[in-house]
């Protein structure tokens, strides 16, 4: 009898350094490539809007397209279902005789269920599920300590992992095995999650696609062509335009493109043009990346709480009116609402507006921050779980922000980054 895995793709859309998919090529003589639509996440959050907007939805869209079209390539295919996991995938392993399933690792409290009740099933079939750290920078294994003792501060982290930092190379692109004779299923479209079509702007400043193939594109634009990678420290507060930060992020969220590939281009850059504060920097900003995960799974859904990981009880209002004026751009705070503007008209938004916006709804406006949040989970094309909530809970003071009194002033940052009003001319006077 043929060995069978199936791989369930999750948020690493790409056959390079994908150890879930790597692995399962190495030990199976059958691998069935899996992507499954859930609903739940695309469903109507209670305060009136979709969790999963069209930006994301067509982001995914893509990478999931493309991710089909390169497996095709390569001879194999991606099996697309719509519904649950947890009882989709045990139907196919019935269906195909799969000895066992292979994914990437979740942290958040929602996934882990699903895991779970998968998990149950797949052990009452006695079939295997085995688990690969595809996300993070840092593989778990290498980590100089356990995650219940990780420092609850950035910097402790930060210095204990570089004093022996330990980043494994990437993996390469894997042989495919043959995938056995099934239905491969369709790809839906925005309108299958009656999400409206997307109004296209020049003013966007996520310039490449969903996919693979698009991110290391974008990755040798951003690093190698137009060689910013060096400038990127004394740029990164930016504002306006593709260029001042790398835009890495919608392709790390949905994991078309690896941590580490990243990490082994930077070193490719330092050895080959400069090493310097900039380049340092992106690599600093991606250990940021890691800590939110581990912190997740220190703490699992506490990070959801109003008290976020601190237990700390500040009174927040739940004034809806306000809430919606901050979600359209039109509090009368032109900064605000410029950045507001942007993330509505194309999903994206720079962390300096993130961090001003996210400090005037929580401590201007002293709304819920999980209001906020649940916004930008909706409309961030690079929405991650662990840095959305995370980084929404250390701007309101209940994440892991050692000042306890942080308060971004709205008007001194508009004049220091914003110095001249391009940026909120760009956005308020279309
Ligand atoms: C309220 C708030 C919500 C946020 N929500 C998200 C989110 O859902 N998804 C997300 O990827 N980032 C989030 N961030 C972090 C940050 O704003 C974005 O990662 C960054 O703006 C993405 O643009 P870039 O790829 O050009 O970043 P760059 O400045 O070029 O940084 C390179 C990479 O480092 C990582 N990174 C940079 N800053 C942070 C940070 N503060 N926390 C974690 N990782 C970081 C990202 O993976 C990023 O792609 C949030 C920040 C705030 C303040």
């Amino acid at each position: 009898m043929p060995r069978t895995i199936l791989v369930w793709f999750k948020n690493d859309l790409r056959l390079r350094d994908n150890e879930t998919l790597y692995r399962a090529c190495l030990q199976a003589d059958r691998v069935i490539p899996l992507y499954v639509f859930d609903p739940r996440p695309f469903a109507m959050h209670p305060l009136g809007f979709a969790r999963t907007g069209n930006f994301r939805t067509q982001y995914l869209i893509e990478a999931v397209t493309a991710l089909r079209q390169k497996l095709e390539a390569k001879g194999s295919n991606l099996v697309v279902r719509i519904g649950l996991p947890e009882f989709i995938i045990p139907e196919i392993c019935a269906n195909n005789v799969v000895s066992e399933v292979f994914t990437s690792h979740e942290i958040a409290a929602e996934e882990r269920l699903v895991f779970k009740n998968l998990s149950d099933k797949l052990q009452e079939m006695r079939l295997g599920f085995t688990t690969f750290a595809t996300a993070p920078l840092l593989h778990p294994a290498d980590l100089p300590f356990k995650v219940s003792e990780l420092p609850n501060q950035f910097t402790s982290f930060r210095k204990a992992i570089e004093r022996n930092l330990v980043v494994r190379m990437p993996l390469p692109e894997p042989a495919l095995k043959p995938l056995p004779e099934m239905e491969p299923g369709t790809i839906p479209t925005l309108r299958d999650f009656e999400l409206p079509t997307i109004k296209p702007t020049s003013k966007s400043v996520i310039t490449y696609a969903g996919g693979e193939a698009a991110a290391l594109a974008h990755v040798q634009d951003y690093i190698w062509t137009k060689d910013l990678l060096k400038t990127y420290k004394e740029t990164r507060n930016g504002l306006l335009g593709p260029d001042y930060s790398s835009k890495f992020s919608p392709a790390l969220s949905l994991g078309c493109l690896s941590a580490r590939t990243i990490y082994y281009e930077v070193k490719k850059y330092e050895q080959q043009r400069v090493a310097n504060d900039s380049t340092y920097w992106l690599i600093f900003e991606l250990l940021w990346r890691d800590y939110f995960r581990l912190v997740a799974e220190k703490y699992g859904s506490k990070m959801f709480r109003a008290g976020g990981i601190r237990d700390k009880q500040i009174k927040r209002q739940r004034d809806v009116k306000k809430f919606e004026a901050w979600r359209a751009g039109t509090t009368g705070v032109d900064f605000v609402d410029a950045n507001m503007k942007e993330l509505l008209r194309t999903g994206f938004m720079s962390n300096r507006g993130r961090q001003n916006v996210a400090s005037y709804l929580t401590k201007d406006l002293g709304i819920d921050w999980r209001w906020g949040a649940a916004w930008f989970e909706s409309q961030l094309v690079d929405y991650d779980v662990c840095s959305n909530w995370l980084n929404w809970a250390y701007v309101a003071g209940v994440g892991n922000d050692p000042r306890q009194d942080r308060y971004f002033d709205i008007e001194s940052q508009a004049s220091k980054y914003d110095p001249f009003g391009h940026y909120v001319k760009f956005w308020l006077t279309e």
